[in-house]
C-alpha cells in the first residue's frame, strides 16, 4: 500500500480568484443547502467522474471507492489521497469534504475533478518503483497528466 497526496497550492491560488463570485450549479446546491447536503451533491458528481475516468484510463478491472474526508483527515495542505492494493485491486480515493473547500461550488467540483484524476493517475503508475526520491517528480508528472487530460475532455 502507498499513500499519495495532492498538494493544494494550486487550489489555494484558485480559491482568491473565485472567492467573491458563490454560484450555485446545475447540481442542486442552493444557499440553503445543509453541509451534508452539499457532501452528497457532491459525492454524487465525484462518483460519476470516477466512473467516467475510470473507463477512459482503462482502469475497470479495479474497485476504486471516493470518499469525502474533512481536512483533519488529510496531510496539512493536501486535498486528497489514494490508498490502493494491488494484489486485490482495490483502491480508496480520499477528497477533501465541500465544509473545508474555500471555493465557490462550480470550481470546488472541477477541483474535486481534477484531485480524482489526478489520484487515478498514481493508480496508473502503481507497479513502478519508488522511492522518497521520487514522489517529487512522480508529483509534477502526476499533475502535468492530468492536467493535460482534464484539458482534453473539455474539448
Ligand atoms: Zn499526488
Amino acid at each position: 500500500m502507498f499513500v499519495s497526496i495532492r498538494p493544494a497550492a494550486r487550489s489555494s491560488a484558485l480559491a482568491a480568484l473565485f472567492f467573491a463570485s458563490i454560484a450555485a450549479s446545475t447540481f442542486g446546491w442552493s444557499h440553503d443547502s445543509t453541509p451534508p447536503e452539499r457532501d452528497a451533491v457532491a459525492a454524487k458528481f465525484i462518483a460519476q467522474k470516477l466512473q467516467f475516468w475510470q473507463d477512459r484510463m482503462n482502469l475497470k478491472d479495479w474497485k476504486i471507492d471516493v470518499q469525502l474526508v474533512r481536512a483533519d483527515q488529510l496531510e496539512p495542505k493536501t486535498l486528497g489521497n489514494i490508498h490502493w492494493d494491488t494484489d486485490s485491486k482495490t483502491a480508496t480515493i480520499a477528497v477533501l469534504s465541500t465544509e473545508d473547500y474555500k471555493l465557490p461550488w462550480k470550481p470546488m467540483l472541477d477541483d474535486m475533478e481534477f484531485t480524482v484524476v489526478h489520484e487515478l493517475v498514481h493508480l496508473e503508475l502503481a507497479s513502478l518503483p519508488r522511492s522518497e526520491a521520487s514522489r517529487r517528480v512522480e508529483e509534477h508528472a502526476v499533475n502535468e497528466i492530468a492536467t493535460a487530460l482534464l484539458k482534453l475532455a473539455a474539448h
